[in-house]
């Protein structure tokens, strides 16, 4: 499963500045356009999903950046493993994953062929940011339009005093049936507040407590009827495993950047089945790239609910792949993916390249 990269040549670091269809805004802070590294080894490629600021999780772009030519980079041209550096997950999985694009590409396979993936298509979810001056009437067209365009859940960015009025709206506007989601992204520091949440069928509630705070993540998910899922926590399958066993939730988001990987989020995902506890896959709001990724993963069988995968265009109004489309609410699992370099030259601001030495 891990690429080995004994036969990779060079490794190509490219930044590319990508504006986005409209700005978001979550609990940990506003993003109008993705500074996005690219990593480049030999013919394979793949996206660093890290954001441009150390909010989400202690991982950003600059930082990712320099791991990987200072340290990472070199560790492969050298035959060393990457596990003993600690951490820079979502580094790491840029690499492997650009190194496993290689193999596969010169076997002729696709991700999905290589993952075991039969499924051809797999459900489509949005996240609904925090909109501009809290205005509810712009939340409830955006999410009107998603219904309308076909998603088949909807996930709202929630934080202390931006919550139980917009989960409350969305319910009342679209009643009983639309599967509604709430993700805090770690912003809040008492049960009680989360608990204010807990009557409105929400199908879960994303991390509502600091990534390393599983013990009011147990207190929160004994208390809520809402089942509690976790995002920034589950930094491995190891994690995915103790949160489970001590009852710190019961839905697991998984995302390759996050834990490290394809390969650690397969491992992750083979947690869940083996325990039976729901699983789905998020997004980092990727470019055509990344959600290549992705969306292969999502085919897994044990990926029950529909993931954070939506059509490219809800992202990026020009995307460095061929769009991702929704058709009846679900995504086409991607056979091989090209590149379009045309976008890519255009909106490129750095490049470099790294040979074995
Ligand atoms: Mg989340």
């Amino acid at each position: 499963m891990e690429a080995s990269g004994v036969d990779v040549h060079e490794v190509e670091l490219r930044r590319i500045r990508l504006p986005l269809a409209r700005p978001f805004r979550a609990a940990h802070g506003t993003v109008a356009e993705r500074d996005v590294l690219l990593v480049r080894a030999d013919d394979g490629w793949a996206e660093c999903v890290a954001p441009n600021a150390p909010t989400y999780t202690a991982e950003y772009t600059d930082g990712a950046h320099h791991v990987l030519r200072a340290v990472l980079i070199p560790r492969l041209f050298e035959g060393r493993g990457l596990e003993d550096v600690k951490g820079h997950a979502m580094a790491k999985a840029a690499l492997t994953t650009a190194v496993l694009d290689d193999e596969l590409r010169r076997s002729g396979r696709t991700l999905a062929e290589h993952l075991g993936v039969t499924r051809e298509t797999v459900p489509a979810g949005i996240v609904l940011g925090i909109p501009d001056n809290g205005s509810m009437p712009a939340l409830l067209s955006e999410a009107e339009a998603a219904l309308a365009a076909g998603y088949r859940r909807i996930k709202v960015k929630v934080r202390p005093g931006w919550d139980v009025q917009p989960v409350a709206a969305l319910r009342h506007h679209f009643g009983a049936p639309v599967d509604l989601s709430a993700d805090a992204n770690g912003s809040y520091t008492s049960v009680e507040d989360v608990e204010l949440l807990d009557h409105f069928g929400l199908t879960m509630i994303e991390q509502p407590f600091a990534a390393d705070d599983l013990l009011s993540h147990m207190a929160c998910a004994a208390s809520l009827s809402t089942p509690v899922c976790l995002d920034e926590s589950i930094t491995s399958a190891a994690m995915a495993d103790a949160a489970l066993a001590v009852g710190a939730c019961s839905i697991i988001n998984v995302k390759p950047g996050r834990v490290g990987g394809i390969a650690e989020a397969v491992r992750v995902h083979d947690v869940c089945v083996a325990r039976g506890v729901d699983a789905w896959v998020g997004g980092m709001s990727e470019t055509g790239l990344g959600r290549t990724v992705n969306v292969a993963l999502a085919g897994l069988p044990g990926f029950r609910l529909p993931g954070d995968l939506s059509a490219s265009s809800r992202w990026f109004p020009v995307d460095i792949t061929a769009p991702f489309e929704l058709e009846d609410g679900m995504l086409r699992v991607p056979k091989q993916v090209e590149l379009r370099m045309d976008v890519v030259e255009a909106h490129t601001t750095s490049k470099e390249v790294l040979t074995r030495g």
